[in-house]
């Protein structure tokens, strides 16, 4: 970065030459207090360019202060479990963060094998959508009383007990309903798990239900993979970068697949240039010591 300091000559003191050749023709005395207005312009002028100077090295501090502390970003891959295939993704570089569908043909394996590689793992809970669309097991939806929704999020507990949270899978109907959100973030508190909203619809009201009951919570900012296409892919992790790199965080959300996984093994290595770690989706949350020890265990 260069820096370059203008420093512009106050135009009264330009004068200074011009004034003296006219004055000569006036008195002495006259002439003196020309002389010492202009003196004590000069020195008011010469402070003024020491004090830019101190807050040019000032802001140049705190510019390099603030470049040396690397963004963070998180990726989550979720839709985990139905291919066999979904393995490729825990092969991707990095502290990915990954997220499985409860009850699917590989989810439990290959959330067991993400725990062993001690990366974190999250439960990817179906809910509602607006579609109607066919949702799979583990679904939670608005015609589930309290009790259900809580054996329902519990079975899923039970099959991934080490997933630090859970994020939606759909859900464009459901994140907007004050009482099956209520239930599912009662859930969460009881069980010491955070809450990713996928954020599926401008109109969730899944944040706000869990800040007022204490769950910590944060929305994904950014989808990676709507479309499977190279460019498009690298369109997005772009977009992810710059968004880390304004607001400092960012959470990506992708999917496994093999158009995304082939991009990502390229991508994901080039943050570190751009000063931008890669931290599990926990890093970004403050979370009490309780779920620190769950994380920390991985058991
Ligand atoms: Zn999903």
């Amino acid at each position: 970065m260069t820096y370059v300091l203008t420093v512009s000559i106050h135009p009264e003191l330009a004068e200074i030459s011009s004034r003296k050749a006219t004055s000569l023709k006036l008195n002495d005395k006259l002439w003196g207090r020309i002389l010492l207005i202009n003196k004590y312009k000069m020195i008011s002028a010469v402070s003024t360019f020491f004090l830019f100077i101190i807050l040019s090295f000032t802001t140049l501090l705190s510019t390099a202060s603030a470049q040396a502390k690397p963004a963070r970003i998180a990726i989550v891959i979720d839709d985990i479990g139905y291919r066999e295939t979904d393995k490729h993704a825990l092969l991707l570089p990095g502290a990915i963060t990954y997220s499985i569908l409860p009850h699917t043909p590989y989810g439990k394996a290959l959330a067991m094998e993400a725990n062993a590689s001690h990366r974190e793992v999250l439960l990817h809970i179906p809910m509602e959508a607006e579609n109607g669309k066919k949702l799979g097991p583990g679904a939670l939806t608005s015609a589930m009383n309290k009790a259900e929704i809580y054996a329902s999020l519990g079975e899923s507990l039970a099959e991934v007990p080490f997933a630090i949270g859970i994020n939606n899978h759909m859900g464009s109907h459901l994140t907007q309903l004050v009482k099956p959100m209520s239930w599912t973030m009662g859930f969460l508190k009881q069980h010491h798990l955070l809450f990713l909203d996928s954020k599926t619809s401008p109109y969730s009201k899944a944040s706000i239900i869990a800040q007022k009951l204490g769950v910590p919570v944060k929305g994904r900012h950014i989808f990676l993979d709507n479309q499977l296409t190279e460019s498009y892919i690298n369109k997005q992790f772009q977009a992810l970068i710059e968004y880390a790199q304004t607001q400092n965080v960012a959470i990506a959300i992708a999917h496994p697949h093999p158009e995304t996984i082939q991009a990502l093994q390229h991508l994901i290595p080039t943050l570190q240039q751009q000063n931008i770690e890669l931290v599990p989706l926990s890093a970004l949350y403050s979370i009490p010591t309780n779920n620190q020890t769950r994380i920390a265990s991985g058991k």
